[in-house]
């Protein structure tokens, strides 16, 4: 018998980092491996940044911060938050938290009790439904289809709304599909909720910069339901910082303060060499990150192209974020020597395998249909990848 709690052994592993770490071992063992599993930018934070952290060890800032974040971070997110969202927040509603992981997992512990209901859209990314079952609440999920863009309807929405609802819980643009929910489309969501005041909304805006189609709206703007709308954010994928270990929510007064006293009681205010590093990335212009993101919208455009060619994969263009998330049903049930394709995962174990290209299987994203791929690779490395996939799944008969 386990000596190990349920919460844990009923908690599933993250498919992203499993995956990741699968390809890596194989790439130890000198197999050459391509990796589109993990979601990452393949870029180097920005030397502005990276000298900000160099000069906060060199000038001591190497004690305890303030559990919700150093005052000038705060003010500065407040300033990003007025100056490219037009949202009003005050310091006091921003914390600072190691990732935007942290944020999330901070904000649904703060909010649902046990038995409460949290609607996910899916394809969701894979951490929304573990960190609700750590909160013991019930996931209720929209299923959406590659026909639709993956995107819900207010009438969806409404549908799965119970007086148990607590929370609504989305990303846009979205991982693991790269949909993009348009101003239009946001008021529609925001109508149902103004009439169900019960309901609380965590807006996960992390790619909010990755965004092929224009600006970025968020849910917030729709002042009758501000109040109950958690937003998060981070620097990882805008200003590729993913190891330094910087996200926040910015939300109400009350739940700025439950989330402050949460983190105060697990980690304490994220590193404080981090923090300084995060302040100078929203001083320092955007630059950088349009750079970013019209590297992103090439290789979109490139990997498209490829993946269209391959029989019996169904795709959309996605609008935003940097995944792909084809439907890969047409393979199922299909074989190559003694192995055979029953689901996702198996086809995403193959590829890597068989093609030696990492990818994570959709089913941990809610979707047991499709893979997911990244496309945060450099473009040499993209179309090999998609060389390799046509090639093994043209083995599968
Ligand atoms: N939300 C989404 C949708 C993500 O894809 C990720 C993965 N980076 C996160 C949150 C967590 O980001 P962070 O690295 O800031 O913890
Ligand atoms: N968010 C990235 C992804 O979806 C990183 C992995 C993770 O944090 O789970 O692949």
């Amino acid at each position: 018998m386990s000596a190990l709690s349920n919460r844990i052994n009923n908690l599933s592993e993250s498919q992203t980092i499993k995956m990741a770490k699968l390809g890596r071992e194989l790439a130890a063992k000198g197999v050459d491996i391509i990796s589109l599993s993990f979601g990452e930018p393949d870029f180097h934070t920005p030397e502005h940044v990276k000298d900000a952290a160099k000069k906060a060890m060199d000038d001591n800032f190497t004690y305890y911060t303030p559990v919700a974040g150093y005052p000038d971070l705060r003010k500065a997110i407040v300033k990003k938050l007025k100056d490219e969202n037009g949202l009003d927040y005050d310091a006091s509603q921003i914390v600072v938290s190691t990732g935007a992981k942290q944020a999330i997992a901070n904000a649904v512990l703060c909010l649902v009790n046990p038995g409460e209901e949290v609607i996910i859209p899916t394809p969701y990314w894979v951490s929304y439904s573990e960190v609700v079952k750590l909160a013991e609440g019930k996931s209720v999920f929209i299923d959406t289809t590659v026909e639709s863009n993956f995107k819900i309807t207010p009438e969806q929405l409404e549908a799965a709304i119970t007086p148990k609802t607590k929370l609504f819980m989305f990303s846009s643009p979205c991982n693991p599909t790269g949909s993009v929910y348009s101003k239009e489309e946001l008021a529609g969501l925001a109508e149902v909720f103004e009439r169900n005041p019960h309901v609380y909304i965590l807006s996960d805006e992390i790619y909010e910069h990755i965004n092929f189609i224009g600006g970025h709206e968020s849910i917030a703007q729709f002042a009758a339901i501000k109040d109950r709308v958690v937003i998060i954010n981070g620097f990882s994928k805008a200003y590729a910082m993913t190891g330094w270990r910087i996200g926040y929510t910015a939300s109400n007064s009350e739940i700025a303060a439950a989330c402050d006293k949460m983190q105060g009681q697990i980690t304490s205010g994220t590193c404080s060499i981090t923090q300084r590093a995060g302040t100078a990335a929203y001083d320092g212009g955007l630059e950088s990150v349009h750079h970013m993101r019209d590297e992103f919208k090439k290789r979109r455009g490139i990997v498209y192209d490829l993946l269209k060619e391959i029989d019996g994969l169904k795709v959309n263009l996605p609008d935003g974020a940097f995944y792909f998330f084809p439907n890969v049903t047409a393979f199922f049930g299909k074989s190559f020597g003694d192995r055979k394709i029953n689901n996702a995962d198996d086809l995403s174990l193959y590829l890597l395998e068989e093609g030696h290209v990492a990818t994570v299987g959709g089913d941990s994203f809610g979707d047991p249909k499709s893979i997911r791929l990244s496309y945060a690779a450099a473009e040499d490395k993209l179309v090999e990848a998609m060389k390799r996939i046509k090639a093994a799944l043209g083995k599968l008969q």
